[in-house]
């Protein structure tokens, strides 16, 4: 197939290189000097897109994304596939959604999980938004750049499956930690509270895969210094994201929204930037309940 792919960062670098490697004509654009293997360079974003069967995008934010997609939109042949997976809000997948179906294009929003780690091997999961039609062309694509593939629904429904899930991801991390730190406190092992949790009624990924206890578990960033991973920041705008969708959407989201506010202020008061965000166990562990 021939691919326009734009924004060639930490995520879609990595992507559009097992593209090309999968034997894809890629072509690429980034507002930042990069160059990837078998990915030819484009001189604009417009230019990227021209005449191409797929177009894929992994940006930063919905702005940039809107931006962006005004740009490309108009340069894109009718009938061509636009692939968002970056992580937005879900108003502005609908809205672009909504000016791609407008220009004949079938656009699908597919945010990914499995971070830069997944982005390099292939093995990233996709939740895709947008028509049957849509879904069934970008599948083979999704089937290089990862290991799963779910179809979520219509036009922003990838964006929504993606908050929900990472928004149960912070609440269950800030449990995880602070229950560790409570433990501490009552004098149990950690390794102890691991083996008794993580098969008991208290387990999640945030215990069991991705343990915040330096030490135990298996390997994560708590074993390199809290390295992200997944940094505190990028949580951050996850849950920023849903309590953006929940007052849109008028849906009760109280844990959601108290992991809203511990991780802003982790990362903006705290020292959580560009840490790892299981590093809220070290947060808990300094402090006492006044
Ligand atoms: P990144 O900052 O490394 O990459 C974004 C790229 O977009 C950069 O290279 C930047 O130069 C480029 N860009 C910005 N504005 C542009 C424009 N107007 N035109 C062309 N290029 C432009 O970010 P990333 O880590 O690759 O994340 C990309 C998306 O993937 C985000 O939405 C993020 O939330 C999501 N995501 C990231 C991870 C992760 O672990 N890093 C995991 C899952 C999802």
């Amino acid at each position: 197939m021939n691919i326009g792919f734009i924004g060639l960062g930490n995520m879609g670098g990595p992507m559009a290189a097992n593209l090309a490697k999968a034997g894809h004509n890629v072509t690429g654009f980034d507002m930042a000097d990069v160059s990837i293997e078998g990915v030819e360079m484009a001189a604009s974003a417009a230019e990227a897109v021209t005449d191409q069967d797929v177009v894929i995008t992994m940006l930063p934010n919905g702005a940039i994304l809107r931006s962006v997609a005004a740009e490309i939109i108009p340069a894109m042949k009718r009938g061509a596939v636009f692939i968002d997976c970056s992580t937005v809000d879900v108003d502005s997948a609908r809205a672009v959604a909504a000016d791609a179906e407008a220009a004949s294009l079938l656009l699908v929003d597919a945010p990914v999980s499995g971070g830069v780690g997944g982005a390099q091997a292939g093995t990233l999961t996709f939740m895709a938004g947008g028509s049957d039609a849509g879904f069934k062309k970008a599948e083979p694509l999704f089937e290089v750049m990862g290991q799963k593939a779910v179809h979520c629904g219509g036009p922003g429904a990838g964006q929504s499956a993606k908050i929900c899930n990472n928004m149960i991801l912070g609440a269950t991390m800030i449990a995880t930690c602070e229950a560790f730190a409570l433990a501490d406190k009552l004098g149990l092992d950690r390794q102890k509270m691991f083996d008794v949790v993580s098969t008991s009624s208290g387990y999640s990924w945030s215990m069991n895969a991705y343990c915040p206890a330096p030490g135990v578990g298996p390997q994560s960033p708590a074993d390199n210094d809290y390295k992200p991973g997944f940094a505190a920041e990028l949580m951050l705008k996850d849950l920023r994201l849903s309590q953006q969708a929940a007052a849109s959407a008028d849906a009760d989201t109280p844990m959601g929204a108290l992991a809203e506010t511990l991780y802003a202020r982790f990362v903006e008061e705290e020292g959580g930037k560009g840490r790892d965000f299981s590093a809220m166990l070290p947060r808990f562990e300094k402090r006492g309940r006044g």
